[in-house]
């Protein structure tokens, strides 16, 4: 810990923003019921992970709580991991914790560097550090490996495990199910001295992957099958990521977690619900590993939340690697998936998803969370902070017919418009936007309707409208090609209405539409997404998620920008006035010269219509 001042300073500031802004729940009711309760005011802190002597050696633990995210580096972060790390981290930062980022790395195969570094990534685009300093390097599970070697040493010698020689189809079948006790194995009553012997040749690599486990011996009898004497360690040749080839037995995943916890002096373990039937026995290993005096007392404990289910989402890692490797979408950070870097290229922002993350809550029974709710978050935080501009993204031509005649042929009248119409209060404007109007501008199609519909206020012949910070137009009529399909439309200008300038009101419109000058209007693409699934459970009960891929996730357009818009950096964010929110997107953009715009999202939900 190398800033425990830091930590207390936090703590007293935010403690009481935490109790004014933040609605509770139960895992903030139980925090704040331990540290009324001093639960943990004893515990002690070595300076970095370790056992009961480490830290008893430290001093006072300056971090009141201990929580952690503990993401296993086989793929990459989703919506449901960042509601996870706002509400671990958040948790620290608002009592005075310290949230511990720590890879859980105890499976040999499926684990990569590649995605090691996606994670830190992402966790720090959120906006938070970890392990008590802003440099610190995230703990490993695989770092704790000698220490679980001898825990499970221990454990054999005070007869609490043994190792089991039978098929994994006899453990299997021997373990019972739901309404039939399990079966002692013949394996059960070694003697600790005869286990120890066993598991070290295990160790030492004289038996076949899969030959025999190490099994805690807790009761076959009982009614939850996760006491049934679970396996703890497993025999598997594979090379790992951080220790090579010094191990050929790996500690099972039920084994490891708690002692990751308790080496890190973790508090409050939280975790989905799935692993609630797995708490009696974090809470039988810890109470062994603390009575050898392996592990410090008090030791962690498991709450379970339930995990984010969103609709039309895939929350499932397996699930999101297959449509990556099926070419379903263009890699983890197609802006359509529910990945942290597709979120991102998407144009989402770390406050949208910890808004998300805030109003979502936490609760104790599974729900569905609907995609609006996400989306709302994303306009909220936008509506404030996106800079404005103009876009066209179905172009026609507009002609203003008598142009050179009163503003002068060829003229080019010079507009601006702000950028922020409503900057936060207390904040400098930011510059400006300039464009320019001529003869010539591009609107949408839909701007224009040669006969309107009922309560048409646009473009309409005899109809004026103001083009947004230029000139009020009288539109006249259109032109056409053989096909009847309209090739220009045309208007004239009224003079001495330009937006800004003396007695521009004076020509009163119903409407204001929106354009970009043919000179000075940049091409642009245009990428407009959308769901990636039809289905709003796509993958409940077993179905195919495949099968309801939304053909139309993905169209791309031409579309013409303002100057403004060209000159956008990478990952900057927009609102296209009247269109929605976009995104320079941060791969393929190239401010000036190639703009690529994400749809991120549109101004107001059209899904629910
Ligand atoms: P997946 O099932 O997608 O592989 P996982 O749970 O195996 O996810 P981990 O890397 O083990 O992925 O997850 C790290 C942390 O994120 C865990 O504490 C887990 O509880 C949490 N988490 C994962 N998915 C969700 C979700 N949908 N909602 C909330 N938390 C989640
Ligand atoms: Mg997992």
């Amino acid at each position: 810990m190398s800033h425990p001042e830091k930590t207390h300073n936090k703590a007293a500031s935010s403690l009481a923003a935490a109790d004014v802004l933040k609605p509770s729940n139960f895992l903030r009711q139980i925090i704040e019921s331990d540290l009324a309760n001093g639960t943990y005011a004893s515990r002690r802190w070595g300076g970095s992970p370790g056992d009961a002597a480490h830290h008893a050696a430290g001093q006072p633990d300056p971090a009141k709580i201990r929580t952690r995210f503990p993401p296993e580096p086989n793929g990459y972060l989703h919506i449901g991991h960042a509601k996870s790390i706002c509400l671990n981290f958040g948790l620290a930062r608002d009592y005075g914790g310290v949230c511990h980022l720590r890879f859980d790395d105890t499976n040999p195969e499926k684990e990569d560097t590649e995605y090691v570094n996606s994670i830190i990534d992402a966790v720090k685009w959120l906006g938070f550090e970890w392990n008590g300093a802003a440099d610190a390097a995230p703990y490993q599970a695989s770092d704790y490996f000698d220490f679980m070697y001898r825990a499970a040493e221990c454990l054999i010698e005070a007869g609490h495990a043994y190792v089991d020689e039978q098929t994994p189809e006899q453990m299997r079948v021997n373990r019972g199910d739901f309404g039939k006790p399990g079966i002692d194995s013949p394996y059960r009553s070694r003697t600790p001295a005869d286990n120890l012997a066993r598991f070290r040749q295990m160790r030492d690599g004289l038996f076949e992957d899969g030959a025999m486990v190490l099994r805690a011996k807790i009761d076959m009898g009982s009614p939850n099958i996760n006491m049934r004497d679970p396996a703890i360690y497993r025999i598997r040749r594979a090379t790992h990521h951080n220790t090579g080839d010094k191990w050929c037995i790996y500690p099972m995943y039920t084994f490891a977690h708690p002692i990751e916890d308790a080496l890190e002096q973790i508090t409050h373990s939280i975790c989905t619900l799935e692993f609630e039937d797995q708490r009696p026995f974090y809470d039988w290993l810890m109470a062994r590993l603390i009575e050898s005096g392996l592990l410090a007392d008090p030791p962690p404990h498991q709450y379970e939340f339930a995990r984010l289910n969103l609709t039309y989402v895939i929350t499932s890692k397996r699930k999101l690697a297959q449509l990556v490797y099926d070419h379903k979408v263009n890699g983890w950070d197609d802006p359509r998936m529910p990945t942290i870097v597709g979120l991102r290229r998407r144009g989402y922002t770390p406050a949208a998803l910890q808004l998300f993350a805030e109003r979502i809550g936490v609760t104790k029974s599974d729900s569905w969370i609907d995609y609006q709710t996400l989306e709302g978050c994303l306009r909220e935080d936008l509506e404030l902070k996106a800079h404005r501009g103009m876009a066209v993204l179905n172009p026609v031509k507009l002609v203003l017919t008598n142009w050179d005649e009163v503003m002068g042929a060829g003229h080019l009248e010079p507009c601006t418009q702000p950028a922020l119409p409503h900057p936060p209060e207390g904040t400098e404007p930011p510059p400006a936007r300039h464009f320019s109007i001529g003869k010539e501008v591009w609107i949408d199609r839909e701007d224009f309707e040669e006969v309107p519909p009922k309560g048409y206020k646009r473009l309409f012949p005899g109809n004026k409208v103001r083009l947004k910070g230029g000139y009020v137009i009288e539109c006249t009529g259109c032109n056409k090609d053989a096909n009847g399909l309209i090739t220009e439309v045309l208007a004239t200008v009224v003079p001495d209405t330009k937006s800004g300038t003396p007695g521009s009101e004076t020509v009163k419109v119903k409407a204001a539409i929106t354009w970009v000058g043919v000179a000075g209007g940049v091409n642009a693409e245009v990428r407009l997404y959308d769901r990636l699934f039809l289905d709003a459970q796509p993958d409940a009960g077993g179905k195919d998620f495949l099968e309801s891929l939304n053909p139309n996730s993905l169209k791309v357009i031409t579309a013409i920008v303002e100057p403004s818009l060209a000159n956008a950096l990478p990952g900057q964010n927009f609102q296209f006035e009247r269109h929605g929110y976009f995104v320079a997107d941060r791969v393929d953009h190239v401010q000036g010269s190639k703009p690529v715009f994400n749809l991120a999202v549109g101004l107001r939900d059209s899904w629910g219509k």
